[in-house]
């Protein structure tokens, strides 16, 4: 088989490698085509794709055609079409008898020859899907930066759900300015008082365009027709086109030229003084201004976004190491690649220096936000990864959340501020979302001095006469100081949980935190391999959970039931017995710990395995 296979060009499911089919010499890769088949499985009719793609080869029945191996699951495939659609990959020859790799959709079209039901398959070239994809991005974002440079408005309307929306292009970006059903718009237009009877005969041509989706046409409309508060003078000159999909009127789209405009006050942010020279974002006042319209916008269509303050972590040494020039070419490789990742999800604008201000939108998720700001943060770092021996270069994130953490734009604004801070606190090179059940309301919490939440890592100072006065209420107070002292690690370092385990079974003596799963009673931890990942000071850190899978599968398995994601462990030894085991812990998440606060935990989690080691169990 591989002998006679590799005669006709062919390539076999089972190899790998198949660089030297996918580009054939001489040969015009056809993409996409589509054909139907009848008795015997010879083709009855095709699109110019599909000629072009098989060529003299049309007289031949499909399953000539189909590689031997995959002639059996395509009939199978076949058989199932009285179900529905199917869909198939295989191997067909083309014009040239190379073996071309087709992802198919199969569908029976309704016609029966000899008693043979007919099918439709339509078919794309899966080794030339990554390219197409590649040409086709751009080209979408080509067409995009074109409509960023016109003052036209844009407008669609759908067959099937019956949409109409008119939107503009910012930076790229659509910004929808109306969405609504077409059939409400003629209701509202039908009842209006303000509009002349001129104005909705003209809309109602209108309306007659978009709904038989006329070819092609040019009208004009008064613009309260689509847009109440427009005002009395302005003339909307339209032009529209009906678009197919398979055969079908699927959209009519078009421009709206703005005719009679007053001196109405256009945005600052689509000038164009709006835009950071530097780095070609928006500057201060555009992107400002840009997120209060943001938030007009949401409050309107209940919808939310997020807004992220950034900023690069270290800059100065980065300047001083390496030169200011160097220092710049980072600034904009850092918005470049900020505006590339997020594309249409956000704006970018650069507040001065190394501080950026970003309206994330269209990211419905928490987890879908952190990936897309994973995904810029690892694109930074790898950027400069050669320099890693001197100098790393990172970003820290705050975030706030509208509506969630704020209606207004100041408010929003201080609680992203707020989160950079945190994150630059908590020892940079990480993304704070603001959370206000974490993080403490700053506005209420004045001046309290039992400090809650943000206030919490105001300063090292703040934090080290914190800890001292826990060291001296361990020391006084023995396992009484306990529960107090678990409190306010976890409070302080943001960790979500801290258990102690004591005595010969390592029992669960004391816990603070929501654990899932608690370890009631851990013996496992007293494996003496394990034992030696303790530093000589008793402690050990460790934000690899998959190192502990691989070596202690068991430990591994209670960690994981605890959605345990990282921890610092600190041990007290008598005589060489293990007798306590203080456990900090983070739930499914990795945050990393500045040295300072790390010196800091180390001290105290010892003490407090001393404390509990005392302890009768
Ligand atoms: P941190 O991690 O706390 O942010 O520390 P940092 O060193 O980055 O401190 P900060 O953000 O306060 O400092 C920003 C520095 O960026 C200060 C200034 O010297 C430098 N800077 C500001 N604008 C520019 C610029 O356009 N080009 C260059 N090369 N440097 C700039
Ligand atoms: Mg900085």
């Amino acid at each position: 088989m591989p002998v006679k296979a590799k005669m006709m060009g062919l390539c076999t499911m089972n190899e790998v490698n198949i660089t030297k089919y996918n580009k054939e010499p001489g040969h015009d890769i056809v993409f996409f085509g589509e054909a139907s088949v009848k008795k015997g499985y010879y083709f009855v009719d095709g699109d110019e794709n599909f000629y072009h793609f098989i060529g003299k080869n049309s007289v031949y029945s499909m399953l000539e055609l189909l590689h031997p191996d995959d002639i059996k699951g395509f009939l199978e495939t076949i058989e199932q079409l009285s179900e529905g659609e199917q869909c198939a990959i295989v191997r067909m020859k083309c014009d040239n008898n190379q073996y071309r790799y087709l992802y198919m959709t199969i569908r029976l079209n309704g016609r029966m020859y000899d008693s043979f039901a007919s099918f439709t398959f339509d078919f794309c070239d899966i080794m030339e899907i990554k390219d197409r994809y590649a040409v086709y991005k751009h080209l979408v974002k080509k067409y995009r930066g074109f409509m960023s440079l016109s003052s036209l408005l844009f407008f669609e309307y759908t067959f099937e759900n019956d949409e109409f929306k008119i939107y503009h292009y910012v930076n790229v970006k659509s910004c929808p300015l109306l969405t609504k059903r077409l059939d409400d718009i003629r209701d509202e237009v039908e009842e209006s008082s303000q509009l002349s009877i001129k104005s909705k005969a003209e809309f109602d041509l209108f309306y007659d365009f978009l709904k038989k989706g006329t070819d092609r046409f040019h009208t004009q409309l008064d613009a309260r027709v689509l847009i109440p508060d427009e005002e009395e003078t302005i003339q909307y000159q339209i032009k529209g086109s009906t678009m197919y999909r398979k055969s079908q009127k699927s959209m009519v789209i078009g421009i709206i030229n703005v005719c009679g405009k007053k001196e109405k006050k256009e945005s600052y942010y689509l000038t164009e003084g709006a835009l950071d020279p530097g780095t070609g974002l928006f500057n201060k006042r555009a992107i400002n201004e840009y997120a209060v319209e943001k938030i007009q916008e949401c409050e309107q269509e209940n919808k939310s976004f997020y807004l992220a303050v950034v900023d690069i972590d270290d800059f100065k040494k980065v300047n001083d190491t390496y030169g200011h020039m160097f220092g710049d070419e980072v600034i904009s490789k850092v918005s470049e690649i900020m505006r590339n990742v997020l594309d249409v999800r956000g704006i970018v604008g650069r507040f001065g220096g190394d501080e950026f201000m970003i309206v994330i939108e269209n990211v419905e998720t928490e987890e879908a936000l952190r990936r897309i700001l994973k995904t810029i943060c690892k694109h930074i770092m790898w950027e400069y990864e050669s320099l890693q021996d001197k100098l790393m270069i990172t970003t820290s994130w705050g975030i706030a959340k509208y509506p969630t953490e704020g209606v207004n734009y100041e408010e929003l604004f201080e609680k992203a501020d707020k989160a950079l801070y945190i994150a630059k606190a908590k020892g940079k090179n990480r993304v704070i979302i603001y959370d206000e059940k974490k993080h403490g309301n700053f506005k209420q919490d004045g001046n309290d001095s039992r400090d809650s939440g943000i206030r919490m890592i105001a300063s090292d100072e703040k934090k080290a006469s914190v800890m001292m006065e826990l060291v001296v209420s361990l020391y006084q107070k023995g396992k009484e100081a306990l529960p107090h002292v678990m409190e306010t690690m976890c409070a302080y370092f943001d960790m979500d949980g801290v258990a102690i385990y004591l005595g010969e079974e390592m029992k669960r003596g004391f816990s603070y935190g929501k654990y899932v799963n608690p370890i009631e009673e851990f013996p496992q931890i007293l494996n003496e391999q394990y034992l030696e990942r303790f530093d000589e000071q008793g402690i050990y850190d460790e934000s690899n959970l998959q190192r502990v899978e691989s070596n202690f599968p068991d430990i591994y398995h209670l960690y994981e039931l605890q959605e345990i994601g990282k921890f610092i462990q600190c041990i007290s030894l008598k005589h060489d017995t293990v007798k306590a085991v203080v456990s900090f812990d983070f739930f499914n998440r990795y945050p990393k710990i500045g040295v300072v606060d790390m010196g800091m935990i180390k001290i105290v989690g010892r003490m407090m395995a001393e404390v509990a080691a005392k302890c009768e169990i």
